[in-house]
């Protein structure tokens, strides 16, 4: 293919070539004296991405899934209560990781397209008086769908009942791209994964972690039983412990540190609520020329649409599949797929990471070719000058300055 290709999905996102230079060094000793110079204040600085002074951000070589795992093994044992609810592949797929660890799962299965549901949680918390719940799962951005959810909702429940189950988030799609606070939300164990809003090849799970749950995984460590799952790999009393130094239980992705503290510094320097400003515009952007396509996403609830990624319903009668084929054959342009339960319905458009309004309108561009050659009734154009006047409409105040 002659030209650029275009990375429309949810993750990986583009690579900001300041990123990638970052990386483009030597191999490094990762247990080199002056290690801990780089490595703390990198782990300090990512707590204000996470927005948590009084936790700490542990970062494991893996991806966000080992993040889920990471969450359970450190504070659950066998038969452990868990409560979750499955709305699309992700939030799916962590509750299945709970069962495959033998956890005793609480599974609230939803209409794919609806957040996480805040009702059933409030009742099942409610009729769990022994509080046998000894944590709650969230996923904050559902990418399969596109539904943001409401985590200070459930905080706010866990609170109002004085449950002590821990809030764990998986905030994959979400950290650094909308808003999270990790404190605010009282969140004990929050996953993000190096390729989403942290806009960095794959290879890091990042995982906040509350004092809270520190203090509970050093309190049981002295009464461990046969009947645990063990932390292994993702041992976070053994992570933060070697941390302190700067160093590391094992080796360190050391390359990818490197392309972190870059992309950290990037994400500090537009300040986190300008990139979430950035993520909204983006989205809306996006949003504004779904509905001039006469398409719907697939969030079932207009206020739960999510800034990171949208997820499109082709009409009854058409194949989603037929545009992404179309649109990565013909013209380079990788949408993203409909998972599980929405295959073949949904295509998907990522607008998280290193992005600007040119980079969106390219994606639109090339959905609107792939939707002509998949056959769909649309007014070619219609999207695209959406988004334009959209984003005409809604210049940045720092571009309105520099006029
Ligand atoms: C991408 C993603 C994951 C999985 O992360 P991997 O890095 O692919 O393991 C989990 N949850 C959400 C919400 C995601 O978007």
């Amino acid at each position: 293919m002659i030209g650029n290709k275009t990375l429309a999905v949810p993750g990986p996102t583009n690579l900001p070539p300041r990123v990638a230079r970052a990386m483009a060094v030597p191999l490094e000793d990762h247990r080199a004296p002056d290690m801990g110079e780089f490595i703390v204040p990198l782990l300090q600085d990512l707590k204000k991405i996470f927005r948590t002074e009084t936790g700490h951000v542990l970062v494991f070589p893996g991806s966000g899934s080992g993040g889920w795992e990471a969450a359970l093994r450190n504070t659950l044992r066998e038969g452990d209560r868990v409560l979750g609810a499955s709305f699309g592949q992700f939030s799916m797929l962590w509750v299945e990781m709970c069962c495959q660890l033998r956890l005793n799962v609480t599974n609230i299965d939803c209409r794919w397209g609806e957040a996480t549901p805040v009702d059933a949680y409030r009742r099942a918390l409610e009729d769990d008086k022994s509080h046998a719940i000894k944590a709650v799962l969230v996923c904050q951005n559902e990418t399969a769908t596109g539904v943001t959810s409401d985590v200070a909702a459930i905080r706010a429940i866990l609170d109002d009942l004085g449950h002590p189950a821990l809030l764990f988030v998986d905030g994959v799609s979400s950290i650094a791209s909308i808003e999270f606070d990790m404190d605010g939300w009282g969140v004990d164990v929050a996953v993000a994964g190096s390729q989403k809003g942290f806009m960095m090849p794959t290879g890091l799970a990042i995982v906040g972690v509350s004092a809270k749950c520190m203090q509970l995984i050093a309190a049981r460590s002295l009464r461990r039983g046969d009947t645990d799952i063990g932390y292994g790999y993702w041992d976070f009393a053994a992570m933060l412990n070697a941390n302190k130094s700067g160093y590391f239980p094992y080796t360190p992705a050391m390359t990818l540190m490197r392309g972190l503290r870059e992309s950290t510094d990037m994400l500090l320097e537009e300040g986190l609520n300008n990139v979430f400003d950035r993520h909204f515009r983006l989205a809306e952007g996006v949003r504004r020329a779904v509905a001039a396509w006469g398409l719907r996403p697939c969030a079932i609830d207009p206020a739960t649409v999510s800034d990171t990624v949208t997820a499109i319903l082709v009409p009854e009668g058409s194949d989603a599949n037929d545009v992404i084929k179309a649109a990565y054959r013909r013209y380079g342009v990788s949408l993203g797929g409909g998972l599980g339960a929405v295959a073949g319905k949904v295509f998907r458009i990522g607008h998280l990471g290193w992005l600007n309004e040119t980079m969106v309108l390219q994606a639109l561009g090339g959905a609107e070719l792939a939707m002509c050659d998949a056959g769909l009734a649309f007014a070619p154009g219609s999207g695209v000058g959406a988004a334009i006047s959209y984003f005409n409409a809604q210049k940045p105040a720092n571009l309105l300055a520099a006029e």
